[in-house]
């Protein structure tokens, strides 16, 4: 029988004396076996990862044309599973998981109920976050009874973790233990007017309780430097935690920075543009990933965390190197 030693992202940071490995990965394509995901993680394991995030996927709405050509409004969800997953990654590898938590799609009463099943699979980690609109609607809605801002979900993961649970009346419950982490934008986030707002909502959720702060991907370490600083000068001390992902085709040239607002800097974007084909264009973006990663990990920065979004090799090759 395996035996478990669980510890929290912030235990694992405290105790160590250089940068760790992390990923980042989705949960399969629904019809997917579990088995394509450990396909995914073999690679991966040998490189020791202090702890492995599991996204969060809500559901979308599509619309089906029927044979009279009206369209029915269905509802998929491309990827569930999230927490058993992460059980499923606990089980087979004995190494920490961090399931993404949501506010979106959510009542509070759900949240809890969700916070519970974790507890009993004995996860004490989450990354708490707000998630997006579902693609067919232009802006965030909240569901309804359920939270607003990444903040109000982390505030109700610090009351579980104080033994508050959502029916006030029940006496003498026990209590969570989840370390909490949440999102930072280095190139800030989408929807805030100016950087210093978000610095300042993002200084709020680590006064409510956040343990560390992960970053959005960026490809120019100024960047994030610079997000460190600032966020040092406000008073903000937790660790802040590198999020780094590889560019593998062209086209990611012009989808990340639609996707996920950040932009490539122009010497990579330069490279890329001249590579013949897709293979190129993976060898450019590995380089760019490990000297980026070896001057963060000459920083001393807490951990390297990689988003491995179908491509293990390339983070395999990238750990190697550094
Ligand atoms: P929030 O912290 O709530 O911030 C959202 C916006 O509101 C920001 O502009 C902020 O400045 C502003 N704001 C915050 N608090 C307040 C307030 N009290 N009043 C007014 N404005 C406020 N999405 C998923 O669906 N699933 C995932 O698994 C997932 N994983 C992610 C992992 C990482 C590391 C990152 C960086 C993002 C991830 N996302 C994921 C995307 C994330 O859900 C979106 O970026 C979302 O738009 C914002 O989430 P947040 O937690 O940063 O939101």
């Amino acid at each position: 029988m395996l035996e478990f030693f669980l510890m929290k992202v912030i235990d694992h940071i405290r105790q160590s004396t250089e940068p760790l490995i992390s990923f980042e990965i989705l949960p399969p394509l629904k019809g997917k076996s579990i088995q394509s995901l450990y396909q995914h993680l073999d690679p991966l394991m040998e490189h020791k990862p202090a702890f492995i995030n599991v996204t969060y996927h809500r559901s979308e709405h599509v619309f089906k044309k029927k044979p009279d050509g009206t369209f029915d409004k269905i509802v998929v969800r491309k990827r569930p599973g999230t927490e058993s997953i992460c059980a499923a990654i606990l089980n087979k590898y004995n190494v920490d998981t961090v399931p993404h938590l949501i506010c979106g799609g959510f009542d509070i009463n759900e949240t809890e109920d969700a916070l519970i099943n974790l507890n009993y699979l004995g996860i004490d980690n989450v990354l708490v976050l707000r998630g997006d609109a579902p693609k067919s609607e232009s802006s965030f809605e909240p569901e309804p009874g359920g939270h607003r801002f990444a903040i109000d979900l982390l505030k109700q993961v610090v009351n579980l973790n104080n033994g508050l649970y959502l029916e006030k009346e029940l006496k003498n419950t026990s209590q969570t233990k989840f370390c909490i982490g949440v999102a930072g934008y280095p190139e800030k986030h989408f929807e805030a007017p100016n950087m210093q707002s978000d610095l300042l909502y993002l200084k709020a959720k680590v006064d409510a309780g956040a343990d560390y702060i992960i970053t959005q991907m960026f490809f120019d370490n100024s960047q994030y430097f610079a997000f460190v600083k600032a966020c040092r000068d406000m008073g903000v001390t937790v660790p802040i935690i590198p999020g780094l992902k590889p560019i593998y085709s062209k086209k990611q040239l012009t989808l990340l920075p639609k996707t996920f607002h950040i932009d490539i800097p122009s010497d990579l974007a330069k490279e890329i543009i001249t590579c013949k084909n897709d293979e190129e264009v993976e060898k450019v973006g590995e380089e760019w990933l490990v000297a980026q990663s070896k001057e963060l990990k000459k920083a001393g920065v807490p951990v390297l965390h990689y988003y491995t979004l179908g491509r293990p090799h390339i983070i395999a090759n990238v750990v190697n190197s550094i």
